[in-house]
């Protein structure tokens, strides 16, 4: 008998087949219906229903269904291409195409560099980014990455890529307002540039809502308005990544756009399809193309299934589905999760709620008083996670981890085409988790 090997060396074979899916929720082989509250991994953001999908892609299948990008378009990428700088901010206006969110920021760091040495500054090649924040899995990106549980063993293979602290305003020791701890908090990127030599550093990437690591992490905005500030006085490149955040995720159509700031690149994946083919995106400043059109040898990059042209047609079909109404939804239904959760503000176990559009993180404390992280080997964030799956609720569980602390947490990021029933059903199954397990 063969299996699939899984992440974090599973191979257990009672993990549940789903056969089938319909709006909010996950249909196992033996019948069973799942709340699927984490959208897969925060990617099905229209629900699990076609809504037209299933012909757009046998009407491209049809046509043609594969063309290499590095010579030849198509009608779906043109499009693709016109809709996202429509659609992003600023001048945001070139799409480079890739199938997932780590390729995605992998194409922005090799870019990045691409800039620097077109602009003669050949020396500049450390990429910055956040404790406990997650990038992807390819060794770029995980360089780029302070999730140490997902680097540890990798350590050998990355770049020893210097790093900041974590956007995480519920575990910071800056005294003043939010906006004083926000600019105190980004101060640390200026300390650290200058400490490694403006003159070394490419880029700083960071997600503008931190996802999988420390769920819905969100400082200030003065914390991005002064990330904007320092690198452009240091001439470095500011990645965020939207790969989890984007597309509605946080009630807006860029996580960005809550803080007013637009980067040099901003990575898309994960929603863009809404989880119907594997596509990603990295989109790139006008300016950056500049110094790039006289060079010699630059962006020699590329994956063979980049810009498919049936997971792009799946793309462009996906992307107007964004509308003002269903990112109202996002907010209403995000914002009546949080209210459902209520009564775990006084639960001996709870130390934050944190909550942005649909995208809700409860994250677990020994001690709500002192912020006290739990042992990891109690596993508490996974009793809760199993407690609601057995009363049919998938939640994204979480144990973030930092050098020397280890969180406890539970993301919400269900569908934004959420309904009110589902989302009364989910807070009240969070709810029992956490109190069975309290
Ligand atoms: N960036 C962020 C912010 C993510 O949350 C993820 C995945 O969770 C990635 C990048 C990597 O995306 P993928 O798993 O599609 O490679």
């Amino acid at each position: 008998m063969s299996t699939l090997y899984k992440w974090g060396a599973g191979r257990d074979p009672d993990h549940p087949v789903i056969t089938d899916a319909y709006d909010e929720y996950l249909v196992t082989e033996d019948g069973e219906e799942i709340i699927d509250a984490a959208a897969g991994a925060a990617v099905v953001n229209l629900g699990h229903s076609p809504d037209g999908v299933d012909e757009v892609m046998a009407e491209q299948a049809s046509r043609v269904g594969y063309t290499s990008t590095s010579y030849f378009t198509s009608p779906p990428v043109d499009s693709l291409s016109e809709k996202l700088a429509a659609m992003t901010p600023g001048s945001l206006n070139t799409t480079f195409l890739s199938n997932s969110g780590s390729e995605a920021v992998e194409s922005a760091i090799k870019l990045a560099r691409d800039y620097h040495v077109a602009r003669g500054e050949p020396e500049r090649e450390a990429v910055i980014g956040r404790w406990q924040g997650y990038h992807g899995a390819t060794l770029g990106a995980l360089s780029a990455s302070g999730n140490t549980g997902r680097r540890t063993t990798y350590k050998p293979y990355l770049q020893d890529w210097p790093k900041i602290g974590p956007a995480y305003p519920y575990r910071w020791e800056y005294s003043g307002s939010p906006e004083e701890q926000a600019k105190a908090a980004a101060g640390e990127l200026e300390t650290l540039i200058k400490q490694e030599g403006p003159e070394t550093v490419a880029a700083f990437i960071a997600e503008p809502v931190s996802g999988s690591s420390i769920p819905v992490a969100h400082p200030h905005p003065r914390y991005y308005q002064e990330v904007r500030r320092i690198c452009d006085e240091y001439g470095v490149l500011f990645i965020a990544d939207e790969v989890m955040v984007g597309f509605g995720r946080t009630g807006t159509m860029f996580a960005s756009e809550h803080f007013d700031v637009v980067p040099d690149m901003l990575t898309l994946g994960k929603g863009m399809s809404a989880g119907f083919a594997p596509i990603s995106a990295t989109m790139i400043r006008d300016e950056l193309l500049e110094p790039l059109e006289d060079a010699e040898h630059s962006f020699y990059h590329g994956h063979t299934f980049s810009g498919n042209p049936i997971a792009t047609a799946v793309a462009d079909h996906v992307v107007d589905r964004y509308t003002p109404e269903l990112l109202a939804n996002a907010r209403a239904r995000g914002e009546q999760l949080v209210d459902g959760l209520a009564p775990l503000r006084d639960s001996s176990i709870v130390g934050d709620i944190r909550q942005l559009g649909l995208m809700v993180g409860v994250e677990f404390v020994a001690d709500p008083e002192t912020g006290e992280a739990f042992d990891p080997d109690l596993g508490v964030y996974k009793q809760i996670f199993e407690r609601a799956f057995e009363e049919g609720v998938y939640t994204y569980p979480g144990g973030g981890s930092v050098d020397g602390h280890r969180g406890d947490h539970l993301m919400l990021a269900p569908p934004l085409t959420l309904g009110e029933d589902v989302a009364d059903e989910i807070s009240r199954t969070v709810v029992n988790a956490v109190t069975d397990v309290e």
